[in-house]
């Protein structure tokens, strides 16, 4: 016999002839099929089944012979009653005979098997006696685990592409399908969702110092806190590293949500035990609200966002709801750090020069560089407008290093015009004294003009040397008076322990502030102090520049307490480079008629807000 691959080969008995070994070969084919084979009568009972069907369920041929399968191949709790099992027949009409039935079964040794079965009826006669049912039964056992384990893949992939692998909530993908839902469109629309974004304080310090296992039960804690604030019908979110997102359905009002907030706070706040310490988990909060029906899941979120900033910049630990305001706010910084950077490229900067005058000759001595940006739509802005924001974007110093240029040609203008003993002025930030090739690019800058160290003057703020932001301004300093270039504490009287930093630094000249300058006038404890410091710089060989001079009175009384130089409005207001040599021309010396009172600022000027 010709046997093909995977069968089995059948050795049996001679194989007879004729119709009687027609019969013998299909009791064969019975005896020898792989499948089980079962025959039953109209009630169920066994009949015969072949030796396929004996080994599947591990019962003899005898030990069937007259039982209906029901009564020990089903699960123990699976099996009908007594009764049920007596009344048992089948029907030629059920959907029993038209597909296959698949069912757990068990074996004799209790073993649970998935059995594929197909019903046939086989009618021998008219009689109800005379039908017969055959099963074919298979053991599909493999195929049935292979397939729930490919299921369970499906669902786990499911699963990961909606929810974030660490924490178990929702992720970006799960959030967008939800924002899309009907259920999130309709309470939009009836203006019950709020939005909370989740921002943890200082995260990456936990992570950095007590490594990412903590970093990772920092985040897993987050969202089990977010999780026992959620209602039915919420989200929990983890849309980025260290954000999450609680969005409610049932918001209540503006307070309700401040409230669900700082619950949030609250459970944060327990601490986490990790490796035997506590860590102590704070984060910002950024609520919102809808306003108008028209209002998008993605835009309220966004909201959210900007409310988290400035929650962030309050200082942490805080929940701030977002308000129109708050808005107009944001987008006005925005705009303003767009327009910056762009400045920067399209070279919107300009210095504006503000002369000193020396008081034992009246000569003018020097001036001071003031850097202003030329805004193509908001016209000339001073540098309280822009300064801040530019150090936020951290694009300060090469402000510094544009003033620094343009401040050094117009010396070197002014040096060729005649007035060569003039010095300058220049500002300086926190971030251009920590760069080290600053000292390098100043020599450069020097050299390259033909101008000599000590006509400049680098003006550091007493706040830059106070600030402990890890820049070592000292070695800084030391830097630029290696160079030769000379270095003032500016707005000296406004920061603290002033002058202590006068032992720590070797600094050459201070300037004492304008607000200092400003209560000469009506305050006579201030006069006392403003003559003991320029006393005791005058003592300690150091310049004195008086800030803000603008009244013949102050004038007056800083002559008589023999202040060296003064610069302020009464003297002449910043301006253009070009003006100033126009203006020297006029006022150097300072004739005796000269009055001494604000200048009136330029009417071309678009200046609305000068200090
Ligand atoms: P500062 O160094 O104290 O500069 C003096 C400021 O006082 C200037 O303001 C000047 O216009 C103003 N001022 C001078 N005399 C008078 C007066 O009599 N009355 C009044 N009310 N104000 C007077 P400005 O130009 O707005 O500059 C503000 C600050 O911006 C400067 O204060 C300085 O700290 C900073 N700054 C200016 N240019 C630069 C720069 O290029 N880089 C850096 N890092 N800072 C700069
Ligand atoms: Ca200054």
């Amino acid at each position: 016999m010709q046997v093909s691959e995977g069968a089995q080969n059948v050795t049996g008995p001679a194989v007879p002839e004729g119709a009687e070994a027609l019969q013998s070969v299909y009791g064969l084919i019975l005896e020898q099929a792989r499948d089980g084979i079962v025959v039953q009568d109209i009630e169920a009972r066994i009949e015969w089944v072949n030796p396929a069907c004996e080994d599947m369920y591990g019962w003899s041929l005898e030990e069937m012979r007259g039982r209906k399968p029901q009564d020990f191949i089903l699960p123990a709790n699976e099996r009908p009653d007594r009764e049920a099992l007596e009344n048992f027949r089948y029907d030629p009409e059920s959907p029993l005979f038209r597909r296959y039935q698949l069912s757990r079964n068990v074996r004799r040794n209790g073993q649970v098997f998935w059995n594929q079965q197909s019903f046939a009826m086989l009618d021998l006669g008219p009689g109800a006696h005379q039908k017969r049912v055959v099963v074919t039964c298979r053991d599909v056992t493999d195929q049935v685990n292979a397939e729930l384990a490919l299921r369970q893949i499906q669902v786990d992939l499911k699963r990961s592409a909606h929810h974030d692998d660490l924490t178990g909530l929702a992720n970006r993908k799960k959030l967008e399908d939800y924002l899309g839902s009907k259920l999130v469109t309709d309470h939009i629309a009836q203006g019950k969702f709020g939005v909370l974004v989740i921002d943890i304080d200082k995260f990456k310090d936990i992570n950095d110092t007590l490594g990412h296992g903590a970093g990772d039960a920092t985040l897993k804690h987050v969202a089990r806190a977010l999780e026992s604030h959620c209602a039915p019908g919420d989200l929990a979110c983890r849309t980025g590293g260290d954000e999450f997102l609680l969005i409610c359905l049932e918001p209540g009002n503006k307070a309700a949500l401040i409230e669900r907030a700082n619950a949030v706070l609250e459970t944060l706040a327990h601490p986490l035990d990790w490796d035997e310490q506590a860590i102590r988990i704070g984060a910002s909060i950024g609520a919102c609200l809808p306003e108008r029906l028209s209002d998008t899941g993605e835009a309220l979120i966004q909201r959210a966002d900007q409310a988290l900033y400035s929650a962030k910049a309050r200082g942490r630990g805080q929940v701030v709801c977002y308000t129109p305001h708050l808005g107009q706010v944001q987008k006005a910084q925005q705009e303003l750090a767009r327009d910056l950077r762009e400045a920067l490229v399209a070279e919107q900067f300009e210095i504006y020069l503000q002369p000193q005058l020396r008081l034992s000759d009246r000569r003018i001595c020097g001036c001071e560089a003031l850097v202003r940006w030329r805004h193509p739509r908001r016209g000339l802005l001073l540098p309280s407008e822009f300064l801040s924001a530019a150090d936020g974007l951290g694009i300060l110093a090469d402000i510094d290093y544009m003033s620094m240029n343009m401040a050094l040609d117009a010396l070197a203008e002014l040096h060729a015009a005649g007035f060569d003993q003039m010095t300058m002025a220049i500002d300086v930030s926190a971030s251009i004294l920590a760069d080290v090739n600053y000292p390098g690019l100043l020599d450069w800058g020097l050299q390259m003009r033909g101008l000599r160290p000590e006509h400049i003057c680098i003006e550091v703020l007493e706040t830059t040397i106070l600030d402990g932001s890890g820049h070592d301004i000292v070695t800084a300093v030391e830097r630029l008076k290696r160079l030769g270039v000379r270095v003032a504490l500016d707005d000296f009287g406004t920061g603290y322990a002033g002058l202590s930093h006068m032992a720590t630094f070797e600094i050459d000249a201070i300037k004492l502030d304008r607000s200092m300058i400003a209560r000469l006038d009506s305050d006579p404890r201030n006069r006392v102090i403003v003559r003991a410091i320029i006393r005791l710089c005058t003592l300690l060989d150091m310049q004195v520049v008086a800030e803000g001079v603008e009244t013949e009175g102050q004038l007056d009384m800083l002559r008589r307490a023999n202040c060296p130089v003064i610069q302020g409005f009464g003297l002449a207001r910043p301006m253009r480079r070009e003006d100033l040599i126009t203006w020297m021309t006029a006022h150097d010396p300072l004739p005796a008629t000269k009055p001494f009172r604000i200048a009136p600022a330029p009417v071309s000027s678009p200046i609305h807000s000068l200090r």
